[in-house]
C-alpha cells in the first residue's frame, strides 16, 4: 500500500490538492466498510452472497407502496441484517479525514453514494447524497424530507402522505431504489459541482454505478487529474494521475495529515520572523 506519509504517490496527491481550488470527492460504500457496513459488490459483499435485487424496485413500489411500507415497518421492527449494521454504525477515521480535508479547505464537495449518514455524522458540510439517505423519508412529489425519527407513520394509514400545503404526496424512504429517477435537485447539485471541479477524488467505488461514475469520468476526459483511493483497481484506475491503494480509513487520515502539515508549513513560512531582513 502506497499511503505511508513518504510515499511519492502521496506527496503527487497532495500537490494537486494544494494546487486544486475546488476539488470534488465522488464517495462510495468501500468507505465505509469500516465501519461494519457491508459493501454490495467485491469480496463479502451482500449480493456477492445474497445475490443482486430486483432492478423494477421502483415499478414494484409504485404499484403498491402500502405493502412497501408494511415491508419496511417489519424491517424496522425484525432488525433486517443490513439495517442493523447502518443503524449501528459510526463513522470511522476515513469518513473523518474527509470532514477534515473540508474543513481545512482542500476539498470543495462530496457526492457519495452511500446512504448510511456517516459523511453528515461525520462533520462533512458540502454534500449531495445522490442515493439519498437511508434515515430520512422523502415526498415523491415535491422533494420534502424528514429525518425517519421525526416522521410518525400511521401502520393503519399507509402509505403516508406529505404534509406540504397541497401537496399531498406519496412519502418514501429517502433511498433511491433501482429505477427510481433520481431526484432532481440532487443531479442539478452534481452537474455543478463537477463542472466547477479542477480536481477529482474517487474514494470506496466500484465506479460502475451510473450517472455517479459518469462525474469522475467526465472530468478526466476534460483534463481535470482524479486520485483514486482503494484496495482495488477500478474501471477509473486507467484515468487516474494517482493511485493510493488501499482502505480509505488508513489512506485519508494520512492523506488529511500531509496537507495539513504543507498548509502549516505555509502558514509558518508566511509568518516567519526575518522575512523583512
Ligand atoms: P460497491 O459495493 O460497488 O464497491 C465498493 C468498492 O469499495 C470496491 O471498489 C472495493 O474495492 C472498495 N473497497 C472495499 N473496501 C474498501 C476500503 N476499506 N476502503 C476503500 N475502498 C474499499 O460500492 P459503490 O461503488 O458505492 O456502489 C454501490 C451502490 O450501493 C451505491 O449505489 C450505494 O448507494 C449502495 N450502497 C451503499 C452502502 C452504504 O451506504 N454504506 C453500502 C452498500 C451499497
Ligand atoms: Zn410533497
Amino acid at each position: 500500500m502506497s499511503s505511508d506519509a513518504d510515499s511519492p504517490s502521496l506527496a503527487h496527491a497532495v500537490a494537486l490538492i494544494a494546487a486544486a481550488r475546488h476539488a470534488v470527492v465522488l464517495a462510495g460504500a468501500g468507505m465505509s466498510k469500516e465501519s461494519g457496513i457491508p459493501t454490495f459488490r467485491g469480496d463479502g459483499g451482500l449480493w456477492t452472497v445474497r445475490g443482486e435485487p430486483p432492478l423494477n424496485q421502483y415499478e414494484t413500489f409504485s404499484a403498491d407502496p402500502r405493502r412497501w411500507w408494511e415491508r419496511r415497518l417489519e424491517q424496522e421492527r425484525s432488525a433486517d441484517e443490513f439495517a442493523t449494521a447502518i443503524e449501528s454504525a459510526e463513522p470511522n477515521a476515513g469518513h473523518r479525514a474527509l470532514a477534515d480535508l473540508e474543513a481545512m479547505g482542500a476539498i470543495a464537495h462530496v457526492i457519495s453514494q452511500n446512504i448510511d449518514d456517516l459523511h453528515r455524522r461525520a462533520g462533512q458540510r458540502s454534500l449531495t447524497e445522490i442515493h439519498g439517505n437511508r434515515t430520512w423519508m422523502r415526498c415523491i412529489v415535491c422533494e420534502s424530507r424528514w429525518p425517519r425519527a421525526e416522521f410518525p407513520v400511521d401502520p393503519e394509514a399507509l402509505p403516508p402522505r406529505c404534509a406540504q400545503p397541497g401537496c399531498g404526496g406519496i412519502v418514501k424512504g429517502d433511498t433511491v431504489m433501482f429505477g427510481e429517477p433520481i431526484p432532481p435537485s440532487a443531479l442539478r447539485r452534481c452537474a455543478e459541482e463537477s463542472a466547477r471541479a479542477d480536481l477529482f477524488l474517487s474514494v470506496g467505488t466500484s465506479a460502475v454505478v451510473y450517472p455517479a461514475a459518469q462525474y469522475p469520468i467526465a472530468a478526466a476526459q476534460r483534463g481535470v487529474p482524479l486520485i483514486e483511493i482503494n484496495p482495488e483497481p477500478t474501471p477509473l484506475t486507467p484515468l487516474a494521475a494517482v493511485v493510493l491503494r488501499g482502505p480509505s480509513g488508513e489512506v485519508l487520515p494520512a492523506l488529511a495529515a500531509a496537507v495539513r502539515a504543507l498548509q502549516d508549513r505555509g502558514s509558518a513560512a508566511r509568518t516567519s520572523p526575518g522575512e523583512d531582513d
